[in-house]
């Protein structure tokens, strides 16, 4: 089986008495919508293999004009099946999706965005990292991948480095995509954020995924640091993520834990 022949399920809509339209993530179709017939009329014809989040290998006819295509076969390549075992789990894998979901062009491969999201579902599914920390990792690698990272070490208005803007909280004009030092007025919506939020996420959004395992910042550098790149994101792409009201629910109830949180991320693929 060749990887780039894999796709994500990404999205399961029942249509119909007996069917299910699937949009898949394809590594090298990107988004693309198939329609699984009878997948819901038998148990036999699909047998559990249609799952969100799921790895597969889907075998399709070629559409007529303008029709869906038609899912014949499919080889389950990896079922994460803990990422539907629990609410948080679901909640981040869903929130990924729908972003992405969002995001992707209809048949306009991205491979690198794929082996991204790929990579962090692998590892939520393991659980060996913490999931907070996963979603900041994909989110600022998407970022950057897309072509939307925002500027966290100079100021938008007059440049200073990130070194000299550290006074108090950290200022962050939406607008601009930048943080401003304490004499540029904000001129559109800004957030605030403290000075070692926003050092962290300068430096892995440098690093991408190498050396994250030393690096260690706080249960709060967490909570704000996600806070804002789902806010970031929900603003550039003029969309409020339905899945990220689940998630920010199902996080409030308590397990997004204070202590110190740590990095041990050496087996994730660069
Ligand atoms: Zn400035």
């Amino acid at each position: 089986m060749t990887p780039e022949k894999s796709a994500i399920v990404m999205r399961h809509v029942e249509y119909g008495d007996y069917d299910v339209i699937l949009t898949l993530f394809s590594r090298s179709k990107g988004k693309i919508s198939v329609i699984a017939k009878n997948a819901r009329k038998s148990r036999r014809r699909f047998s559990g293999r249609l799952e969100l989040f799921s790895v597969l290998h889907p075998d399709c006819s070629q559409p007529k004009a303008g029709g869906i295509p038609v899912l014949r076969e499919v080889d389950l390549l990896e079922p994460f099946e803990n990422l539907r075992s629990d609410f948080i789990r679901m909640g981040y894998a869903a929130y990924w999706c729908e972003i992405l979901c969002f995001w992707l062009e209809e048949g306009a491969a991205q491979p690198e965005v794929y082996d991204l999201l790929e990579t962090m579902l692998r590892e939520l599914h393991i659980g060996k990292v913490r999931p907070e920390i996963l979603s900041l990792l994909l989110q600022l690698r998407f970022l950057t991948l897309a072509g939307l990272a925002p500027g966290l070490d100079t100021c938008g208005g007059c440049g200073a480095a990130l070194v000299e803007v550290r006074a108090g909280r950290i200022r962050f004009d939406y607008g601009r995509s930048h943080i401003l030092c304490g004499t540029c007025s904000p001129l559109a919506k800004v957030s605030a954020m403290a000075p070692g939020t926003v050092k962290t996420l300068c430096w892995l959004q440098r690093r991408k995924y190498q050396g994250a395992g030393r690096m260690q910042f706080s249960g709060d550098a967490a909570r704000e640091g996600l806070f804002f790149l789902e806010s970031f994101l929900s603003f550039h792409m003029g969309r409020d993520f339905r899945s990220l009201k689940f998630l920010r629910s199902v996080r409030s109830s308590g397990t997004l834990a204070a202590q110190t949180l740590s990095f041990p991320v050496r087996r994730l693929k660069a």
